[in-house]
């Protein structure tokens, strides 16, 4: 399991730090965070997501990749609200 920090917008001008964890031994390298937030999830050398540095795609993108994952990979958790 590793762990990323990223922002990202909830409304307006509201940011939250959330933390998005993605259990390498799930996931099988579908892809499909990489369609819904394509500016926050890659894959590795090894077909694995992981985080971008300066994760840029909207809460609901990110919720929608977590949600849409197959096998339930990823994990997301709001970390603070500023
Ligand atoms: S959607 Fe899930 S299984 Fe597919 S690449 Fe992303 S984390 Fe891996």
């Amino acid at each position: 399991m590793i762990s990323f920090i990223l922002n990202l917008f909830l409304l307006e001008d509201d940011v939250a730090t959330w933390s998005i964890d993605i259990d390498r031994e799930s996931c099988i390298g579908s892809g499909v965070c990489l369609v819904y937030a394509p500016n926050t999830f890659v894959h590795d050398d090894d077909a694995k997501a992981v985080v971008v540095d300066g994760a840029t795609d909207d809460l609901e993108s990110v919720q929608n990749a977590v949600q849409g994952c197959p096998t339930r990979a990823l994990r997301l958790i709001v970390e603070e609200e500023v």
